[in-house]
């Protein structure tokens, strides 16, 4: 069975590159096309994989998964569409003296890879595939897709609709499990995306090592939020409870855990809880509110509470109307503050990936520096104050893979910025002119003049006089 789908992966992306070759050059207009089909797939079925979005999770409001996933990354392709034509514009560079005044020439194309995979996660199942794709298709690629099998009637459902929109030979879909996933990230594809767990991250490297397929991986961590002590509380709280709650807080960058002066915890978790109350009166019975997508994650997340609290942390539930969660199977967790948080608790160990929010407090600002610099490399990190020197000692001294200054996870919604990680929380990214470059060749191309140039730089046998000259000149 898993020989076959390997088989059936393999035959495609031979299909795939024997049709990326020979339709080569394709003009812009072909890649604009792609990208339009794929804008018009999700507009004109966007309501329907809303609703396997939300049977996939258990519930899922249908308004949060139209501006996740399926507006979200229409606006994309329409940011891929306004831009293609300058990023794919080739770049003239220097020559060095006097090789331009005898006619060199020197130049960077940006040119297709070829075939690239996309590996994707379950937390936003339609943007994660369908988001790198458009970068793929506008840098002139081809792609195929394997989806994840935590959010199966959507992977399916993508499948189906992109049977409709594209030939095999330019997009394909493959559905399945970790073996289908395994097998798929073996191939020797031009280039791999994979969004997903750093620990997932690790294996995909090294089957696309096997290849030396060039990889971009999107992957997690812990994001702190870092509160200055110039900070607006209340403004605080309702941003962080938003990015905490939004997804029920599975989304890689959500704000992981809360780092306050040991004078202002009091204030930063009545506001959290205030806002948390506030946007969500009710949990359980609350469409707005999205489940946990699986038991298994779910029961980790329970787990992780009940080692807190074994461990001594004050837990503090946001349950504003005093539902009955024990009775229920639907998955829902309400936000789940934990006071007093040490690093031998779970929670502070590993990525959260739930609406968990440990709080730690400090005394002097190096004190969260330093637990920042003394953990893996962030995908986010978050600083709320208004004084710019606090802030920019946060920044210069520390590293994530990117910054929102006043707010939680904004900053991947800023097209024209790079999104990626550093270190375990990934390498190379996409959105912005990086994520053209990122899926492109950047292929050197240079015209030698007519002139004997080796000759006239002393490079050419018999060496003499004309070497040493040059060997001096270049030394000095
Ligand atoms: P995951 O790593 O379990 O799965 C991601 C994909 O990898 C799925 O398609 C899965 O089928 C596949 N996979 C599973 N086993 C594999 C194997 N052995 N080899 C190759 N592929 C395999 O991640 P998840 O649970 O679906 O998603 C949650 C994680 O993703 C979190 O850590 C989160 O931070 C991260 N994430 C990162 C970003 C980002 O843009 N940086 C975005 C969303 C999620």
């Amino acid at each position: 069975m898993a020989n076959d789908r390997k088989a059936e992966m393999e035959a495609a992306l031979a299909t795939q590159r024997d049709a990326f070759t020979s339709a080569r050059p394709e003009p812009l207009s072909t890649r604009r096309d792609r990208v339009q089909r794929a804008m018009a797939l999700l507009k004109e079925h966007g309501e329907e994989l809303c609703r396997a979005m939300a049977t996939d999770f258990g519930n899922r409001s249908q308004h949060q998964s139209m501006i996740t996933d399926i507006a979200g990354t229409v606006n994309f392709g329409k940011y891929c569409l306004k831009h293609m034509d300058k990023w794919s514009r080739s770049e003239r560079r220097h020559v060095q003296f006097p090789l331009g005044l005898l006619g060199a020439k020197a130049e960077l194309r940006y040119e297709p890879k070829g075939v690239v995979g996309i590996l994707s996660p379950w937390n936003f199942p339609v943007n994660l595939s369908f988001g790198p794709l458009m970068q793929v298709l506008a840098a002139g690629n081809r792609a195929m897709i394997k989806p994840s099998e935590f959010t199966e009637r959507t992977s399916e459902l993508s499948a189906e609709l992109c049977g409709k929109y594209f030939d095999a030979s330019e997009v394909a879909f493959f559905t399945g499990g970790p073996e289908v996933a395994a097998a798929f990230s073996g191939l020797p594809f031009d280039h791999l995306v994979f969004t997903g767990s750093t620990a997932t991250g690790r294996r995909v490297m090294e089957a696309a090592a096997r290849n030396l397929v060039p990889v971009t991986l999107e992957l997690g961590g812990k994001s702190p939020v870092v509160l200055g002590r110039s900070a607006d509380l209340k403004q605080a709280g309702e941003r962080i409870a938003l990015g905490k709650m939004l997804n029920a807080g599975q989304i890689c960058l959500a704000p992981d855990y809360l780092y306050v002066p040991e004078e202002m915890e009091d204030g930063a978790v009545a506001a959290v809880e205030l806002a948390a109350r506030t946007m969500y009166p009710t949990v359980l019975a609350n469409d707005d509110y999205a489940s946990i997508v699986s038991d298994r994650h779910f029961d980790r997340l329970q787990s992780m509470v009940a080692d807190a609290r074994d461990k001594g942390a004050e837990v503090i539930e946001v349950n504003p109307a005093g539902e009955d969660f024990s009775s229920s199977n639907a998955r829902k967790m309400p936000l789940t503050i934990l006071r007093g948080a040490t690093d031998e608790m779970q929670a502070m160990q590993e990525e959260i990936f739930g609406p968990v929010l440990p709080v730690k407090t400090y005394t002097a600002l190096d004190q969260a520096i330093d637990h920042v610099n003394a953990n893996d490399r962030p995908l986010g990190l978050y600083y709320f104050g208004q004084d710019s020197g606090e802030r920019e000692q946060v920044l210069t001294r520390t590293i994530s893979g990117g910054v929102t200054v006043n707010d939680v996870i904004f900053h991947v919604s800023m097209e024209d910025l790079p999104f990626g990680g550093v270190g375990p929380s990934g390498m190379g990214s996409y959105h912005g002119v990086e994520g053209f470059r990122e899926f492109s060749h950047a292929r050197s191309v240079y015209t030698q003049p007519r002139i004997d140039v080796a000759k006239l730089a002393g490079f050419k046998p018999p060496y003499g006089a004309a070497t040493e000259k040059a060997v001096r000149t270049m030394m000095k």
